[in-house]
């Protein structure tokens, strides 16, 4: 079978996209409370003939579309939710909302799953197998992923790859990056507490001073990633925050810090929290305090499949051309694309969406953002051509 000419049919769609975009980026909404978005979502999706499930993770919508031949089950995820974020852009379809905006492009991810879902519709018939879309509430650090996949996104059918993209805005339009191993990191949030005897700031033989322990500990921790961590390998520890104390006279009992762990691979961070551990543990015994230590894991480490990303990376070659996909150092930020990456071999991948000649460039996450919307066809023939591939593959 040959395959259709994914490329032109999504730049027919182009019209259709750039209204999706631009309604959806008039209206943003945060975290869970998607509901617009996931309304129109879960609307044309069901138009569109797919069988659709709403109220996934209290907001996501998953929808299934069965081709005309049995096969695998390949899954495409979107994530959907906007930033507390006040718009400076003047274009006409800015922010209606005060101090909300789609500042990292799930706008565009959301119209580049919707086209992709209309154009796998018009070719049911054809796919060899089923294309499970997963449009996902509260990436911005509020584990939507997670929560959609308690809720059983990843149940019924199990899919046997997943596939997304993220627009990304200081690489040139249309280049594109779907390479196996680390893409993004896992995040963790520390928090620290060290735990002495407070007392009069004259007696300090009669106290176990909690800052003078925290000074100790801070310099300790420092030679986590500097003499633990293999050179090779990546890790940030940050101490982000330190308070204690409450007067000039008065021997502290308490100090507590904050921070977060970035790290690419499980090794590397089951080692820097074994000698988080140890380190406060020895230091803390040693001058008479005690510690807790409060562990979250936000975010793990996007990590992408090798069989699967060569499957991305053929039809990216296919789509943008040979010279348009490039490799990209890993990123320290972390996406929760990650809670099915885990679960299911998955490729992330990449999509150039900046223009800095119509000043189309400014960074994810800032006030200016914005992208050129050419980007939104040729993000729809990725996903579609990347999805039939692998359903044709397996
Ligand atoms: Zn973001
Ligand atoms: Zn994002």
């Amino acid at each position: 079978m040959t395959m259709p000419d994914y490329r032109s049919e999504a730049e027919a769609l182009r019209p259709q996209l750039i209204a999706w975009r631009r309604d959806l980026h008039q209206h943003p909404e945060l975290g869970f409370e998607v509901r617009r978005t996931a309304g129109i979502v879960a609307q044309t999706l069901g138009e569109l003939g797919y069988e659709v499930r709403t109220g996934v993770g209290r907001t996501g919508v998953v929808a299934l579309l069965h081709g005309g031949r049995p096969g695998p089950t390949v899954m495409l995820r979107a994530d959907m939710d906007a930033l507390p974020i006040q718009e400076i852009n003047d274009a006409p379809y800015a922010s209606q909302v005060a101090g909300m905006m789609h500042a990292c492009g799930h706008d565009g991810h959301v119209a580049i799953g919707l086209g992709t879902a209309a154009l796998l519709a018009r070719h049911a018939a054809e796919l060899p197998g089923r294309v499970l879309f997963v449009f996902q509430p509260a990436e911005e650090g509020q584990r939507g992923a997670a929560a959609m996949v308690a809720d059983g996104a990843l149940a019924d059918p199990v899919p046997d790859a997943a596939f997304g993209l993220h627009l990304w805005n200081t690489m040139p339009m249309g280049r594109v990056v779907a390479q196996a191993g680390p893409l993004m990191a896992a995040a963790d949030t520390l928090r620290i507490t060290v735990r002495g005897r407070g007392g009069h700031g004259a007696l300090p033989h009669e106290t176990v001073d909690a800052v003078a322990v925290t000074g100790q500990v801070l310099s300790a921790l420092q030679t986590i990633v500097s003499r633990n961590v293999d050179p090779q390998e990546t890790a940030v520890l940050t101490i982000g925050t330190v308070h204690g104390g409450t007067a000039f006279n008065i021997i502290a009992e308490t100090v507590e810090m904050q921070g977060t762990i970035r790290t690419f691979s499980p090794i590397v961070r089951e080692t820097v929290l074994t000698r988080l551990r140890v380190l406060l543990e020895g230091v803390t015994a040693g001058l008479g305090a005690t510690y807790e230590l409060d562990v979250h894991e936000m975010t793990g480490a996007v990590v992408n499949d090798a069989r699967v990303a060569e499957i991305a990376r053929a039809a990216a070659v296919q789509v943008v051309g040979n010279t348009a996909v490039s490799w990209h150092a890993p990123l320290m930020v972390s996406e929760d694309f990650s809670e099915f990456a885990r679960r299911v071999p998955a490729c992330f991948m990449l999509i150039g969406s900046g223009n800095a000649e119509l000043g189309l460039n400014a960074p994810h996450h800032n006030p200016r953002f914005d992208f050129d919307e050419r980007v939104l066809p040729i993000g729809v023939a990725l996903l579609a051509t990347t999805a039939v591939r692998y359903l044709e593959a397996t």
